[in-house]
């Protein structure tokens, strides 16, 4: 009995030295590539998309494997990123491949002035329960206008396709209106939560925003303008890297009244005529969505035309 033991232990222990090394040596045979070319160039602004990596065996074949990956591409900063991928065979390092991405800033059309009489709604803090009913508004009119959205209300966020297939153009706000105090506590919380806004618009409609509105107009963002060491300068150079123009308003016809009469009155009677209006409603406030047919009604028989702002028409600054 014990010859019988000592013999097949004998036997595991040959077997084990002889594939051992066999089976070492084909893991190691294995290694990583980056999945297409081994550097990119990255519009700034867009969010990233890992390309990510192929594990090679021994024969040349595809296989899978167990991979870390390790570095950060940091889509809202202008800057050089490496990715690096690594095949790990437990604790141990078997083959490593690296990405570089060159983060470049985006190029901007150039601003053209609009017409004299060009006016431009602009909706904050929606989507919501009252978008579809402003849409319906516009459509009857053949008006286009700028939604800039906020992005935690999940259940609303169904209608964005809708709003760009209707020709309008979609502008970030922010993600979570609430947080005013962290937004603009530093470029790390204003870009970051920025970025999720855009990530959210291009998830559900293939496109990206050029245009932004400051949650409480630029002269709110100061707290970050003023933290930042270029001003605001830099803040609106970083956000011209990432393909963005901002803009405040200048006509607020909802600010002095909380009822659909007063919006009206007060968007009816200009103490100039406008030359280009770019005008701040909520759809959130349904007061002011409830004017709106006949605010547009007016401006038409007035001779004025609307426009959906985009990053071309000449931006507004409270602050510059
Ligand atoms: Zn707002």
């Amino acid at each position: 009995m014990p010859v019988k033991k000592t013999l097949i232990s004998f036997l595991l222990a040959a077997l084990f030295i002889v594939h051992f090394p066999a089976a070492f040596a084909l893991k190691s045979e294995c290694r990583i590539c980056t999945r297409g070319p081994s550097e990119l160039i990255w519009p700034c602004g867009l969010p990233f998309e890992d390309p990510g990596y192929r594990i090679y065996g021994p024969d040349g074949s595809e296989r899978g494997g167990l991979v870390r990956s390790e570095g950060e591409v940091c889509t809202w900063r202008v800057g050089d990123y490496s990715r690096r991928y690594v095949l790990m065979d437990g604790e141990r390092e078997l083959s490593s491949a690296v990405l570089t991405v060159h983060v470049v800033p985006q190029n901007l059309p150039e601003i053209a002035a609009p017409p004299k009489g060009t006016i431009c709604l602009t909706f904050d803090d929606g989507p919501c329960e009252n978008t579809a009913e402003v849409l319906e508004i516009l459509a009857e009119y053949n008006v286009k206008a700028c939604f800039f959205i906020v992005g935690f209300q999940q259940k609303y966020l169904d209608i964005l396709p809708r709003i760009v297939a209707e020709g309008h153009t979609l502008g970030i706000h922010c993600y979570d209106h609430r947080a005013y105090r962290w937004l603009y506590q530093s470029a790390e919380n204003y870009f970051s939560d920025l970025m999720q806004v855009q990530q959210i618009i291009y998830d559900r409609t293939g496109t990206v925003a050029h245009v932004l509105r400051f949650p409480g107009g630029s002269r709110t963002a100061s707290f970050l303008a003023w933290a930042l060491e270029g001003g605001y300068p830099e803040f609106y150079g970083r956000l011209a890297d990432l393909g963005i123009r901002a803009y405040d308003w200048n006509v607020q016809p909802e600010s002095g009244t909380k009822t659909t009469e007063g919006t009206i009155i007060d968007f009816t009677h200009p103490t100039e005529p406008y030359e280009y209006a770019v005008v701040l409603q909520h759809d959130t406030r349904y007061f002011s969505v409830k004017a709106l047919e006949r605010m547009i009604q007016w401006a038409l028989s007035e001779g004025y035309t609307f426009a959906a702002l985009d990053a071309s028409f000449p931006e507004i600054h409270f602050y510059d």
